[in-house]
């Protein structure tokens, strides 16, 4: 559960514990959902009028395909994050690091800005390896797996001229 009763928030700090689902409605089409269910852990606490703090942790994995070779690679996200909450129109509104509430509603909901937070803590993209050879440009082989046959590309070519030339100068 990530939402709290306002009220009694400005008066008694909380303890967070609660999960935002891949398939919750929070999310939006173009964001990288987690395959699991991501774990929020803190304490949100009351920063002043109109004002909460959330100090804790964002737990989750991503799986995403490899830049270079497109194999998927799992990545573990566990981050330490920290934002204010601030009531819709306060001065901190043009603060991107402010997230925004409103402050009619009955209950503080966590998950716009644990969404927020979990684009900006996931990678947009991974890499399988250091050394991933990624694919073949002309045949799309894996060169990770296995080697193939292709013909150098054009600018290898003219590389090797070059290195020809500059040996015959010699
Ligand atoms: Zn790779
Ligand atoms: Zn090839």
């Amino acid at each position: 559960m990530l939402s709290f009763d306002l009220r009694s928030l400005e008066t008694k700090a909380v303890h967070v514990d609660g999960s935002i689902s891949p398939d919750d409605p929070i999310w939006e089409e173009a964001d990288p959902r987690p395959l699991e269910p991501i774990r929020v852990i803190g304490r949100l606490s009351s920063a002043g009028e109109g004002r909460f703090y959330f100090s804790g942790r964002i737990q989750g994995g991503v799986t995403l395909p490899c830049r270079l070779c497109l194999e998927e690679v799992h990545v573990d996200v566990d981050e330490e994050v920290h934002f204010l909450l601030a009531e819709t129109g306060a001065e901190e509104a043009d603060d991107p690091d402010v997230y925004l509430y409103d402050p009619n509603a009955r209950n503080l909901d966590l998950r716009p800005s644990v969404r927020e937070t979990w684009l900006l803590t996931a990678p947009a993209y991974v890499q399988c390896s250091e050394d991933c050879k990624g694919l073949c440009a002309t045949c799309g082989t894996n060169l990770n797996e296995t080697t193939c046959n292709c013909t150098p590309t054009t600018a290898d070519s003219r590389w090797n001229a070059l290195l020809k030339h500059q040996g015959d100068a010699h």
